[in-house]
């Protein structure tokens, strides 16, 4: 086992298993992706470290906690479509491809995005698919999603997201109007216009940009 694969065991051990994480599939799925093949080259070395890192244009991939944490939140089945607002890096996509069937991701910066779908592409995860966009609006010609995954702060949550949710549909979001005030929120859907809402953690994400 080279290096990086066995600091990537570590993780999954001691950043998530020992912290609480219990989904085998999620556990699996965080052992199988490169993470460093998601961050800048120079920081291949921190991929494995227990923290966020910047992958330019002001924004991060986030900590390894945080992706299996939300990913466990929203119980994402086998069978499911999943949504994810925010691809950045592409790595919450991956690790989402291998517990679900299908993932679309939503970036609204074009260079992003496109480095994130040439990513999917060289490492075949072909089930994952990333599109240059505004995820607050979601992507009504896929809908509807079995799971919604928000990697990125609003105020509120977006109207287009919770019209796009399966009855039965889970969507994990941060929220709050302030860096240091988020909160990570679990929302279900309960049928076409009921919608119950708990409160999962204090959260520290980049903002959702609308437009
Ligand atoms: N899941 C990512 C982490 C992304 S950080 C990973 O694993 O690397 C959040 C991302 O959300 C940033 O790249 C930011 O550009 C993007 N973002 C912010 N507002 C957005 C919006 N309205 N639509 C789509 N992406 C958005």
């Amino acid at each position: 086992m080279n290096h990086l694969s066995l600091l990537r065991q570590r993780m999954v051990e001691r950043q998530l298993a020992a912290r609480g994480v219990r989904d085998r599939r999620v556990l699996e799925a965080m052992q199988i992706v490169p993470r460093e093949e998601f961050v800048p080259p120079e920081l291949r070395a921190f991929a494995y470290d227990d923290a966020p890192l910047p992958i330019g244009l002001n924004q991060t991939i986030s900590q390894p906690w945080m992706v299996a944490s939300m990913i466990e939140a929203a119980d994402v089945q086998p069978g499911d479509r999943v949504l994810e607002v925010g691809a950045g890096s592409g790595y919450a996509a991956a690790v989402l491809g291998l517990v679900a069937h299908e993932v679309w991701s939503i970036e609204r910066h074009p260079t992003l995005a496109e480095q994130a779908q040439a990513r999917m592409h060289h490492f075949e995860y072909h089930n994952v698919h990333v599109v240059a966009g505004d995820g607050t609006r979601g992507l009504p010609e896929h809908a509807p999603f079995d799971v919604i995954v928000v990697s990125a702060a609003g105020a509120e949550i977006p109207k287009a997201l919770l019209e796009q949710m399966t009855i039965g549909g889970r969507m994990v979001i941060p929220l709050g109007r302030h860096p240091q005030d988020q909160v990570l929120v679990l929302v279900r859907r309960v049928d076409a216009e009921n919608w119950e809402q708990s409160k999962l953690a204090k959260v520290h994400f980049v903002p959702l940009v609308a437009g």
